[in-house]
């Protein structure tokens, strides 16, 4: 038993948390394949129901939803942790498992956001988010429902067991719906109803990346992964055939979990193919979005191999899996640092790829590891390509700026930011602002984060948007644009972060009166015309087919 001691020191407390490493049916010595998950330790109250999310746990065959507690006393300040059953069938039928299950990869997922940016991340639906794990709908509709603001895991029926199986016990699923919750939270404008396909695209990628490197992160499932890829003499850990492990080896062992997370999901091609041409013009979000994951599996992969050249690296199986959970793991924290560096509407390709870099830049400015080249060189094998390390901030045209602005007012009051945009004509131009209309400056926050080397990077990131309105005359004469309404509205935004010091150190900007900009854009919206964006759920109804 585990509970918080009340007063001072408490939200500092931990609690480690059995949940399913991958699915009810990856099993290991006939039990489920369990890892531990920490999560910190809240009040929760009968649902079970904590500060930030709220489970509805439907027992099957039942009507509604009944309420369940966390604690054995039904003690508020106290979870208790129950190791999975061992048989298959009452593992299924264990709604209380099933509860702390979800619990347990929702707070991981959402703490994994939040430790690595450094600051709380809001849902969209408010300060809780509803998630009904063991819901009525077709299993097909199992996703994350924006308008409501409420996650829905539907069952299925299964030939490996008599129960059906509840969606919510796959791991990478669970992470997968969070992360949609998460970033519709922190980036509504990705996909909003003015947003471009690869703002969905882009939600897709996220959320397997994290979906898929928060199962890898456990070096449990990896070695599982690897034994299939590369069993031992007997079979057992440890006795090895991994010194002559190859690249292949380890693509396969990633590649096959992600396999598994895509055949469960929507019906995608396997990771490890070709690069299509034109992936970038693919009119369904997650096969354009799974291009980007594969390039940054294909980056863990090629930082495992080099791992495993240094002494011992190939002692065992288990040191191979372990290195590669380590990697997948770091390669998390890269990607999800590079949100913070994206801009808050339409966030295209090369934004991810300079967000990443540009976040790692910020924390590790020497890129001893390699990490940042092998990301550049697997963004490079699809046709993405980004700015040198010292180029990347964007304010190659933005030196020498005019700072008006008070420290203090700078990390929490947007009208500083208004304030030291207006006075300086250059970062106006830049941005491709309107002067004669407003911007809304939407977040001003402060950040702060650990770098390998132990020391603290803060910095106050800030997003502003503005959207013109123009006659079909004016859209023609001031962007060239030819557009059939009478009216027609622009839109762009930037991301600014300062430093320490107050003073500007990024910048990723989407200009608004910008003819080229506003020209390619209004041709992808034409382009993308007929194609139906998913607007209730993420995930359309015919896609979990398998
Ligand atoms: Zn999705």
């Amino acid at each position: 038993m585990v509970s918080a001691a009340l007063g001072i020191g408490h939200g500092l407390e931990m609690v480690a948390l059995t949940a399913l490493a991958e699915g009810p049916f990856t099993r290991k010595s006939g039990k489920p394949l369990t890892t531990s998950i920490r999560v910190p330790v809240e009040r929760i109250v009968t649902g079970p129901v904590g500060g930030r999310l709220a489970l509805r746990v439907r027992a099957p065959g039942a009507d509604a939803p009944r309420p369940i507690s966390l604690s054995v006393d039904r003690n508020e300040w106290c979870i208790d942790d129950q190791p999975a059953p061992s048989e298959l069938e009452e593992l299924l039928a264990d709604s209380r498992f099933l509860a702390q299950h979800v619990y347990a990869v929702a707070t991981a997922t959402l703490q994994a956001f939040e430790i690595t940016l450094g600051r709380r991340m809001g849902w969209a639906s408010g300060h809780r988010l509803v998630i009904s794990v063991y819901d009525t709908i077709p299993y097909t509709s199992t996703g994350y429902d924006r308008e409501r603001g409420l996650i829905r895991f539907g069952h299925r029926t299964d030939e490996r067991s008599k129960r059906s199986v509840p969606l919510a016990l796959y791991h990478d699923l669970v992470a997968h719906e969070v992360t949609h919750a998460v970033l519709d939270g922190y980036r509504r404008m990705w996909t909003d109803s003015d947003a471009l396909l690869d703002g969905y695209a882009l939600h897709e990628c996220i959320a397997d990346v994290v979906a898929m490197l928060s199962v890898f992160s456990s070096p449990e499932r990896v070695e599982q992964q690897l034994s299939v890829a590369l069993p031992g003499a007997d079979g057992k850990r440890g006795i090895l055939r991994a010194r002559n492990i190859e690249k292949e080896v380890l693509a396969s062992g990633l590649f096959g979990l992600a396999d598994g997370l895509f055949s469960r999901g929507a019906a995608r091609r396997p990771l490890d193919t070709d690069v299509p041409f034109e992936w970038r013009l693919d009119p369904e979000p997650h096969r354009r979005g799974e291009i980007a994951v594969k390039a940054v599996l294909d980056a863990v992969v090629k930082l495992w191999q080099q791992r495993l050249e240094r002494p011992g690296g190939r002692s065992s199986r288990y040191q191979v899996a372990e290195a590669g959970a380590q990697l997948g793991h770091q390669m998390l924290g890269m990607v999800l640092r590079g949100l913070a560096y994206m801009p808050p509407v339409d966030p295209g390709w090369e934004d991810l790829l300079r967000g990443i870099l540009a976040a790692d830049a910020v924390l590790v400015p020497t890129d001893m590891m390699g990490y940042r080249q092998a990301i550049r060189d697997a963004f490079w094998d699809i046709d993405l390509a980004a700015d040198p390390d010292e180029l990347l901030d964007g304010l190659k045209h933005l030196r020498d700026l005019r700072y008006p602005v008070r420290l203090s007012a700078l990390a929490a009051d947007p009208e500083e930011i208004n304030r030291f945009m207006w006075e300086n004509p250059r970062l106006i131009e830049a941005a491709g602002i309107d002067q004669n209309a407003g911007i809304v400056v939407n977040r001003v926050r402060p950040s702060t984060r650990v770098g390998p080397d132990g020391f603290v990077v803060s910095e106050i990131g800030a997003s502003y948007v503005q959207s013109v309105t123009m006659s079909k005359t004016e859209a023609r004469n001031k962007l060239g644009l030819r557009v059939d309404s009478d009216y027609y509205t622009v839109r762009g935004g930037g991301l600014l972060r300062f430093d320490e010091g107050g003073r500007l150190c990024f910048a990723a900007l989407k200009p608004v009166m910008d003819a080229e900009w506003q020209q390619e854009k209004l041709e992808a919206i034409k382009r993308e015309a007929g194609i139906r964006m998913p607007a209730a759920t993420f995930h359309r109804e015919d896609e979990r087919t398998e």
